[in-house]
């Protein structure tokens, strides 16, 4: 039995979104910046403690704002699946603090507008480009506590340009939603599509 968790990828324009999905299905790292236009889904599969899991992947391009009721996510072809994630990964630059304010507004909104127990969805908070450290705007440790004490999100650094901690921060957001039960298609049996070339990654 295959399950499948959908994964919102949300952040600033050029914070390494598509760098950090890319790298960690194909290997593949671009200096060039392609800006992301248009939704892109990636579906991977991956292998966790022994158990297969469908990734769909939401690489979403820059929005204003969580989508704050159905009819706005329907509206707004870029926003489309992203209300029902059952994860969501925020990522901002740790050289750029107006990339940061930007997750902060989107951890905030998610929460307000998602209802009931669905507000307790997992988020994984990821401060890219690590190998720019040297021009980090505040110490990893400062944005750690804030980010997993008071946002109560998960939270990790990564480089998506030399592959660090790219596989690590998919497999901590993998442990949470599992462990919180965020599931859907609990029946879904497709190993066929899990077992073809590119789209399947073991962990
Ligand atoms: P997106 O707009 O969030 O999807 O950002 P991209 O993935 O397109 O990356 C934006 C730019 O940042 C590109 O020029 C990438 O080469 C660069 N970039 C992405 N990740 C890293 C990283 O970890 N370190 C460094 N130094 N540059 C990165
Ligand atoms: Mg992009």
């Amino acid at each position: 039995m295959v399950e499948t968790l959908s994964i919102a990828v949300i952040g600033a324009p050029g914070v390494g979104k598509t760098s950090i999905i890319r790298q960690f299905i194909y290997n593949d790292f671009s200096e060039v910046y392609t800006p992301t236009r248009t939704r892109y889904v990636y579906r991977p599969s991956v292998i966790l403690n022994g158990n297969m899991y469908e990734l769909k992947i939401l690489d979403v391009p820059p929005i204003s704002s969580f989508p704050s009721s159905s009819s706005q996510e329907w509206l707004d072809l870029r926003c489309r699946g992203v209300r029902n994630a059952n994860a969501y990964i925020l990522v901002y630059d740790i050289c750029c603090v107006e990339s940061f304010e930007y997750v902060k507004m989107i951890r905030q909104q998610i929460v307000e507008n998602r209802e009931g127990s669905s507000s307790e969805v997992p988020i994984l908070v990821v401060g890219n480009k690590r190998d720019l450290q040297r021009q980090r705007f505040m110490p990893r440790r400062a944005v750690s506590v804030l980010v997993k004490k008071t946002w109560k999100c998960g939270y990790v650094e990564c480089s998506a340009k030399f592959n660090w901690h790219v596989v690590l921060l998919f497999k901590e957001l993998l442990g949470i939603a599992v462990a919180r039960g965020m599931r859907q298609n609990h029946t879904s049996i497709r190993l066929q599509g899990a077992l073809q070339r590119n789209r399947c990654t073991i962990m």
